[in-house]
């Protein structure tokens, strides 16, 4: 038996799959999907079966065999196999690089190095008669090592701590060799169990067995009558305060076994989930869910982009047709953006589905991770909620595949590899005939055209049409909250120099009088936190990067986001002299500082990347608002998203323009969303909601939509705008990045590039397709931790194989890749543009 296998060197020549012998007996446990340590050259490394053969047409003796297998079951299923090749194909990474991103990192592979004696000395030039003899101590090392069959090197040092020299000369002498072996990052967690016996009738008899002054031991037996499961030992002995020798005695009766178990590392074990049932649909929630329902009986792919305003009970239509997929045994996905991944959302999904569900998400720990990614192999559960890399939970019978705000940016991955969860989604429904529900009040265009009948007429199975739902009211008829546009000039031109208007002020007022809650956005980008002389203008930024120094008020220090560069607070400018240092602080700490001098007593929860970057804090803050033990919620974006609590009355956002400003084809996009997102967390229960905005430009098409609650009306504007553009959803774009440290090598190959593009796709343009290649230009943050970047952009409508023409242009950079480390890194439908 022969299997091909993608190896962890992740390099364009090494980028295929190579064959190796399976010897006999791995052969009932291998499989497509297996990890295994190979002989790569000298090295052992990891690597992933992606195909079994009986034969080979290879020359067998030229072929090594495989060396390990790393488990019992694959990671890995063969139809994530197969999506790793499209992956790699889409995205332009190595397949080895896709197929790592499906797994766990706890299985990310750790390599060490190991001894084992030497079995073939005598095919070698060294004949053992002719080396030095053994000396006894180093029989004695040799021993030790065959009986293990191999040592890890540092463990065998430990052990003969003081014959280092020794084992040196063994491995000179070729006694011992030297392998590397492949180990996994993270082992499942084990800890001592005490096991009762089969028959617990038996504790009882033994107890009257012992001797009177075994007192412990039969408080032992006792417990274990009553609590007859197996009990972690350490547990044991703290609830009957003893020590281990009373457990090692009944043990060493033959009575007790212990034994080192996995332990489950389940984050939610310690909280309860009240049980829920499925509430009455609305109409509106009945119709939609009818479709979902009839579709997911089928066994085609269907994908439905759900436009329901917030508010709507999407999540209930969610649970009830996860429950038609279950009913069916079939299993589910679900993508939520990371940071709406709170407990409350956990605690919905728990509640309908108990312990039948996995979440996943990255604020667990390694391990927790893992544990929870096992019960999905081991198919103890059949729905995963999780972020972005959920989407690869490894399930063979996939029903239904979820994506609330499927909008939101964060559903791409910014490094390698650079997927878009949506499209693996619909990727994955295509080989499971499954269907795929794209939920958002504020639906991306890009979904949207999918949706239209030009899409539809030149789908294709990577880019199917999608089926539009749609839900326009909140459910029980409750009112969209009124958005006031508060125009920040006009305010200004008062004398009111605040970052409150006078009708927000107000409106804060009103709310602390009759205990109501506010919650108010400011985006960080929009204040930025910049340190600057206000006598000379002088702004401190980082030496490294093209970026402004981030001051940190916590620390007194101003740091750099992208290189981690950091120095203490100026108290001088450099270049002036100036002792006039304004600092910003990150704009949530200036805002909380004047909420209180305006409203004295008021308690503020604040959110930002300082106040949540401890584990737990982010959970902790917003229990504390549920709780309401503050009157208001002040953050960043985080604030926005999917928030649901009932006493929230008020929402204001302080800046509404921070994000029209960002130079990228998407802000007025970004910046409709935002709103709409943040608006809709006013009044989603009893208590009717408002909204202000405060804005520079009160008259933008972003603001002004947003402030109607009129989705439509924004997205046909910017619809056309994005037509007159030539950008998404009407051409896709590639960004193609190079970076060096050096501007002069950049520019040439940002030259050769370029022109290479332009003349493959010269020839490759076939009827219908057009393709523009734009560039090489200065990337928008020109320089990050010393090195330059420049980019390429190509622009491109119909069915054009680009990821070939990418591919082909980049081998003219291989030469300057590889001799002079210049990096290209390619993007396809880029999310982020800097
Ligand atoms: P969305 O995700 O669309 O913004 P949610 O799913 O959070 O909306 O629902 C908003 C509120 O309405 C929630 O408190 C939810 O429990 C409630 N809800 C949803 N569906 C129903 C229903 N059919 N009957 C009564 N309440 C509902
Ligand atoms: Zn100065
Ligand atoms: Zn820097």
């Amino acid at each position: 038996m022969y299997a091909k296998v993608i190896v962890d060197v992740p390099a364009r020549p090494t980028n295929r799959a190579f064959d190796y012998i399976v010897p006999e007996t791995m052969r009932d446990y291998i499989a497509v999907g297996s990890r295994v340590g190979v002989p790569f050259g000298p090295r052992t490394v990891q690597g992933f079966v992606v195909e079994l053969h009986d034969g080979t047409d290879l020359d067998p003796e030229k072929l090594k065999p495989i060396r390990q297998t790393m488990d019992v079951t694959p990671p890995l299923t063969p139809e994530l196999v197969k999506l790793g090749r499209w992956i790699s194909r889409t995205y332009l990474c190595h397949e080895i690089i896709a197929l790592q991103a499906m797994i766990p990192g706890a299985l990310k592979a750790k390599y060490e190095r190991h001894v084992k004696v030497a079995d073939d000395l005598e095919t070698e030039e060294k004949q053992p008669e002719l080396l030095p003899l053994l000396l006894p101590e180093q029989e004695e090392i040799l021993a030790h090592v065959r009986k293990h069959e191999s040592v890890e090197l540092e463990s065998l040092l430990q052990t003969f701590s003081e014959k280092g020299a020794l084992i040196k000369q063994l491995l000179e002498d070729g006694r011992l060799t030297e392998i590397q072996m492949v180990k996994d990052r993270m082992s499942t967690k084990k800890a001592l169990y005490v096991f009762p016996p089969n028959d617990p009738d038996q504790l009882e008899a033994w107890q009257a067995e012992l001797p009177a002054r075994a007192a412990k031991q039969k408080q032992v037996l006792a417990f274990l009558q009553e609590h007859p499961e197996p009990i972690k030992l350490t547990e044991l002995l703290t609830k009957l305060q003893i020590t281990a020798a009373a457990v090692k005695g009944l043990v060493e009766r033959g009575w007790l076994r212990l034994e080192e178990t996995e332990v489950q590392r389940d984050p939610y074990a310690s909280r309860t989930f009240k049980p829920t049932s499925p509430l009455p649909l609305t109409p509106e929630q009945q119709s939609v869910f009818e479709r979902i329902r009839e579709a997911a009986q089928g066994r085609t792919r269907r994908v439905f982009l759900l436009h329901g305003v917030t508010g709507s009970g999407k999540t209930e239509v969610y649970l009830q047709s996860i429950q038609s997929c279950l009913d069916q045994g079939r299993e589910a996905i679900v993508l939520v953006p990371e940071i709406s991944l709170t407990p409350q959302m956990v605690e919905r999904f728990k509640g309908r589905f108990g312990n039948r569900v996995a979440v996943l998400h990255s604020r667990l720990s390694n391990g927790e991770r893992y544990d929870e990614w096992r019960k999905i192999v081991r198919r103890e559960v059949s729905v995963v909620i999780g972020a972005r890399s959920a989407i690869f939970a490894p399930f063979t019978n996939i029903g239904l595949i979820i994506i609330d705000e499927e909008h939101e940016s964060t559903y791409k991955q910014e490094e390698s590899p650079k997927y878009h969860a949506r499209d693996v989604a619909i990727a994955r429904a295509g080989e499971h005939g499954a269907s795929v529900v794209l939920g958002s009040a504020t639906p991306s265009l890009e979904s949207m055209y999918r949706t239209s009948v030009e899409a539809a007429a030149s789908a294709t199975p990577d880019r199917p049409a999608f089926e539009l739902l749609s839900m326009p009211s909140r459910v029980e008829g409750r009112p969209l909250p009124r958005v006031n546009i508060i125009d920040m000039r006009e305010e200004l031109k008062n004398g009111n120099r605040s970052m409150f208007s006078r009708a927000l002020y107000k409106a804060i007022e009103d709310r602390l009088h009759k205990k109501e809650q506010v919650v108010l956005l400011l985006n960080r980008r929009g204040y930025a936190t910049f340190v600057m002389c206000r006598t000379c203008g002088y702004v401190a930024d980082c030496p490294h990067c093209d970026i402004s120094l981030t001051y940190h008020q916590s620390s007194k220090a101003i740091r750099c986001h992208y290189c981690g560069y950091a120095e203490r607070e100026l108290a001088v400018c450099p270049d002036c002299g100036s002792e006039h240092i304004r600092h910003f602080g990150t704009g949530t700490q200036r805002v909380e500082e004047e909420l209180g001098k305006l409203f004295p007593g008021i308690r503020v929860i604040r959110m930002d990347v300082d106040t949540t970057t401890e584990k737990g804090s982010h959970e902790k803050w917003l229990t504390m608002f549920r709780n309401r033990q503050a009157d208001v919620l002040l953050g960043t974006q985080m604030v926005a998203k999917g928030l649901d609590f009932p006493y929230v009355t008020l929402v204001g956002a302080l800046a509404a323009d921070s994000v029209l400003n960002l130079p990228d084809f998407r802000a007025a996009e970004r910046s409709f969303q935002l709103l709409t997102q943040v608006a809709g967390r006013a009044g989603r229960h009893e208590l009717p909601g408002e909204v202000f905005v405060q804005t520079y430009t009160p008259e933008h098409y972003s603001i002004m939509s947003a402030s109607k609650h009129d989705y439509m009306g924004f997205m046909r504007k910017e619809m056309l705008m994005r037509k007159l553009h030539n950008y998404p959803p009407f051409h896709r774009l590639v960004l193609i990045t190079l970076s060096h440290e050096q501007v002069q090598l950049l520019l040439r190959a940002g030259e050769m590039l370029a022109s290479r593009l332009k003349e493959l796709a010269q020839t490759m343009q076939v009827d219908g397709t057009e393709l523009e290649v734009l560039g090489p230009v200065a990337s928008p943050i020109s320089r990050i931790k010393d090195r330059y970047r420049f980019q390429c952009m190509i622009k491109y409508r119909g069915e054009t194989d680009i990821s070939a023409l990418v591919q082909k242009a980049a081998a003219v950079l291989d030469d300057i890749v590889k001799q002079q480390k210049l990096t290209v890194s390619i993007d396809v439908d880029p999310q982020v543009l800097m």
